[in-house]
């Protein structure tokens, strides 16, 4: 790590203003999942133990730079209260008057929250001024909103300019540790499963991972494209025909490199995009018009598993069908299921993906599942993260 992490600091008696992910999902003003919150506590808990005065900020939802009522982060704050078994002060703006306020008043080891840093037009314009009345808050800053570092804004990026010193806190250095250790230094054979909707997504990580891997897995709507590379009929199914050439080159390019691309070789196809569709396995050169693949089939979940079981590292991004519906979750439980009983180092990545793991109860079976899904794909391509990139060296 050639970044000052939050143990390379002194923080006792000191501001530190915090950017954690908080971008929880909220129903009817109910966090329904407090993943996030948790995944922020160590870096949290410390401070706290730390002596120093926690101010903690976060985006939430896509309020479009003004403020709206159903994003704010009290329902948040009151989670996190409820974890830190103390209060939380929150605050109704994110910087100004109010806040500088109410900062004055803390004492060491209290906690505050700012309010949502996108109900603020300069936050994802990265506006140097919104970053240093950002800044002006604290005397330290910490990013441990690793969701977010594939984004440049102020409060992940331009506030690391307005403070005396920025480091990252545990939760980002424990991804870039544990990702960079796969990833740069794999076990082999180094397999690479992606799956999810668009080939469109996932081009970038496809390409750099042909570089490296073994094997490369390919499911999910994606998989698509290449049956169609391949020349087969794909009938109603999920398809990018613009992207159909760019398959058949990585076909190519894979066979060059020695890398074993695979594809699915059965679907699961479905007459209707729907959860109580009809559907039937059938082989990838048998999808008939008005059917749409939905699943990888069983013959393809056996070969992808055979190919998992000889793994040293497995990198996971995109689920293999349409896994929010349990009649196309199959293929998706079952390479889950793969990897938990593999032993390999097995890293997830893409929220989709991170959900299917946990949908099927298997998230403690892995060695690591990424809390971001943007930035886990950018990490994977190699590509540097700017919020990580803005803080300071060692
Ligand atoms: P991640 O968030 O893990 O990066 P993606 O967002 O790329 O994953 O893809 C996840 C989405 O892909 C899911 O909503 C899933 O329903 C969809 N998907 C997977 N397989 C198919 C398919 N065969 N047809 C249509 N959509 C699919
Ligand atoms: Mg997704």
């Amino acid at each position: 790590m050639d970044k000052k992490t939050l143990k390379d600091v002194d923080v006792k008696g000191k501001r530190v203003l915090v950017r954690v992910d908080f971008n929880v999902p909220l129903e009817d003003g109910t966090v329904t999942d407090d993943t996030r919150v948790e995944a922020a506590l160590p870096t949290i808990n410390y401070l706290i133990e730390q002596d120093a005065k926690v101010i903690l900020m976060s985006h939430l939802g896509r309020p479009g730079g003004e403020v709206k009522e159903e994003l704010r982060l009290d329902p948040v704050a009151q989670v996190l209260s409820n974890k830190l078994e103390q209060a939380v002060i929150k605050t109704d703006d994110t910087v100004g008057d109010e806040p500088q306020e109410a900062i004055s008043r803390m004492e060491t080891g209290d906690v505050l929250l700012l309010e949502n840093t996108r109900f603020n037009p300069g936050e994802k314009k990265n506006d140097p001024e919104f970053a240093k009345q950002l800044g002006q808050l604290a005397d330290i800053y910490v990013n441990d909103a690793f969701g977010a570092t594939h984004r440049a804004h102020a409060s992940t990026a331009g506030v690391a300019d307005y403070v005396d010193e920025a480091a990252v806190g545990f939760l980002i250095q424990n991804e870039l540790e544990t990702m960079g250790q796969a990833v740069k230094n794999p076990g082999q054979p180094f397999v690479a499963i992606i799956g999810g909707a668009k080939v469109s997504d996932k081009i970038g990580v496809i390409e750099a991972l042909i570089e490296k891997v073994d094997a490369l897995l390919i499911g999910g709507g994606m998989a698509n494209t290449f049956i169609a590379a391949q020349g087969y009929e794909t009938g109603d199914s999920l398809l990018e025909e613009d992207k159909i050439d760019l398959a058949k080159e990585l076909i190519e390019q894979a066979e060059a490199k020695g890398v074993n691309l695979a594809l699915p070789v059965d679907v699961v196809v479905a007459d209707d995009f729907a959860a109580d569709a009809e559907h039937k396995v059938v082989a990838v050169d048998g999808i008939e018009a008005g059917w749409q693949a939905l699943d990888v089939g069983p013959e393809t979940v056996k070969n992808y598993s055979d190919i998992i079981n000889q793994a040293e590292t497995i990198l996971w991004n995109g689920p293999m069908g349409v896994f929010e519906m349990d009649n196309f979750a199959k293929g998706t439980n079952q390479v889950a299921q793969a990897l938990a009983d593999s032993d390999a180092t097995t890293i997830i990545g893409g929220g989709d993906s991170a959900a299917a793991v946990k949908k099927a109860g298997l998230e403690n079976e892995m060695t690591h599942i990424s809390t971001g899904g943007g930035a886990s794909l950018q990490f994977f391509q190699g590509k540097a993260l700017p919020a990580v990139e803005a803080l300071n060296d060692k």
